[in-house]
């Protein structure tokens, strides 16, 4: 079986062929650890831990490596932690910051039943690399240094009469085009209007380390140097997969690739590069003026994580999501019944009909329609694929007593009003047992009658 991933790079699906099928390698950008995570940072960690799950089936789980970094240097944390804890020193509660976040993180996305990634670096515990990185690029003449920072210069990089890559080439921009949109303000320590920062001095109390390039003041890197001094150190200097949203392609991306491979004289970071598609909500741009933003801290007090997890796969990871209430609703009914009928059986292999259109560039819309297409068959095949999506990792009375939990319904008392109802129905009291019926609805509780008798679920 082969499987295909649609690169960024070069605008078209391409068999993944990895530099190593024994050290499958995957770097994922991570969060900037400041703010509970929105339900938007929750779809990279969705579907790059699909993806990790289907290299480990492919490959074998000693046989891949999956990077997600944390980052805790940025501007934003450092407004936070002042205004959070001022009677503490700055350094001081930029740690309790990070910390808190951090951890927050881990337990959203494990709610959301994501394997950790083999290794979290964090950022600040790489500066030695980011100094060596930014240190090879002065050295080959692609950064130089003004006013205590280091730029790096895309104009060097594009003139270099190399193998290079060519600055824009993942964004598909040109650089003259970039020139000519340059904001008219551009910092005056600049060269050139497309330059970017490698590293800046630090303002007094900010967190700050030993220069690079012969700086005497203290400072510390930009965003961008960040990421391709941790893929560097634990993936090396050309790896499989680079993934991250896609706002993320320019300039984040576009600006790790040039770092890395003018470092390195590389023709390549990434030989796959993978962006997942933007989250809105019931059709609207997800922001805080809206009122919409949602965090998945929150969703998870209302919603089981694995449901967040279907409701987000249902969309195919390139294609924009509308996050909806009613498909949420349908999330729930669909994971109900899936962990009515296979939670509790013997997981077999997963289906051909799933794991190959989650070969096909993670299709996994068409994957949850062909598990669909199971329920009534290959249950055991049914558990197996669902496994390999991240679900099921409880058992049906574990799935049926938290949902009871967190309805405050007493199911005895439930089974009480059934048995009321049914002794009201055989005595064609009709307005009495339609009343009991009525009073279970508004209790969340919805029943349905057989031949066999009556069975009851939570609705929601
Ligand atoms: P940030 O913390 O903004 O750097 O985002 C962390 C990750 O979440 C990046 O991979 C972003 O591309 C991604 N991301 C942020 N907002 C959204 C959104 N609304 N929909 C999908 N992905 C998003
Ligand atoms: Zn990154």
């Amino acid at each position: 079986m082969e499987l295909r991933l649609y690169d960024t790079l070069s605008r078209e699906k391409r068999t993944f062929v990895p530099l190593d099928p024994k050290n499958v390698r995957m770097y994922v950008c991570g969060p900037t650890v400041y703010d509970f995570a929105h339900i938007g940072n929750a779809r990279p960690v969705i579907v790059f831990d699909v993806l990790f799950r289907l290299l480990r089936h492919l490959y074998g789980e000693a046989h891949v490596k999956y990077v997600r970094n944390i980052t805790d240097v940025d501007d934003k944390i450092n407004d936070r932690a002042a205004r959070d804890f001022p009677g503490l020193p700055l350094n001081e509660a930029i740690r309790k910051v990070t910390e808190q976040t951090g951890e927050q993180f881990h337990a959203d996305v494990d709610a959301l039943g994501c394997l950790r990634p083999s290794v979290e670096p964090r950022a600040t515990e790489h500066i030695g690399e980011m100094r060596e990185i930014i240190e090879r690029l002065v050295k080959g003449g692609f950064a130089y240094v003004a006013e205590d920072h280091v730029l790096f210069s895309p104009q060097a990089m594009n003139a270099a009469n190399s193998t290079l890559p060519r600055y824009g080439a993942l964004s598909k921009r040109s650089l003259d085009e970039m020139i000519a949109g340059a904001r008219v303000d551009v910092a005056p320590y600049k060269r050139d209007a497309t330059d970017f920062v490698l590293w800046k001095p630090s303002k007094p109390g900010e967190p700050s380390w030993p220069s690079p390039a012969g700086i005497k003041a203290e400072g510390r890197p930009g965003w961008h140097v960040e990421c391709s001094a941790m893929a560097w150190k634990h993936l090396g200097e050309h790896f499989d997969i680079h993934g991250g949203g896609i706002d993320l392609v320019f300039p984040h991306h576009e600006n790790e690739v040039a770092q890395t491979c003018c470092a390195f004289h590389r023709e390549r970071m990434a030989s796959y590069w993978m962006h997942n598609g933007f989250l809105q909500v019931e059709s609207e741009k997800m922001s805080k003026s809206l009122g919409n933003f949602i965090t998945i801290h929150e969703l998870l007090a209302d919603w089981p994580g694995e449901v967040l997890r279907l409701n987000m796969l249902k969309t195919h990871y390139r294609s924009p999501i509308d996050w909806t209430m009613k498909s949420l609703e349908e999330s729930a009914k669909t994971l109900d019944d899936w962990y009515r009928v296979a939670a509790d059986v013997a997981p077999g292999e997963p289906a051909a009909s799933v794991v190959e259109p989650l070969i096909d560039d993670l299709n996994t819309p068409l994957a949850i329609a062909a598990m669909h297409g199971l329920r009534g068959g290959d249950v055991g095949a049914l558990a197996g694929s669902l496994r390999l999506l991240g679900f099921l990792s409880e058992s049906a009375a574990q799935w049926e007593g938290r949902k009871q939990q967190a309805s405050g319904v007493d199911p005895k008392e439930v089974e009480g009003l059934i048995a009321e109802r049914t002794a009201a129905r055989s005595r064609k009291d009709f307005k009495e047992s339609d009343r009991i019926r009525d009073l279970l609805a508004a209790m969340g509780v919805a029943i349905k009658d057989s031949k066999d008798g009556t069975t009851w679920e939570f609705s929601r």
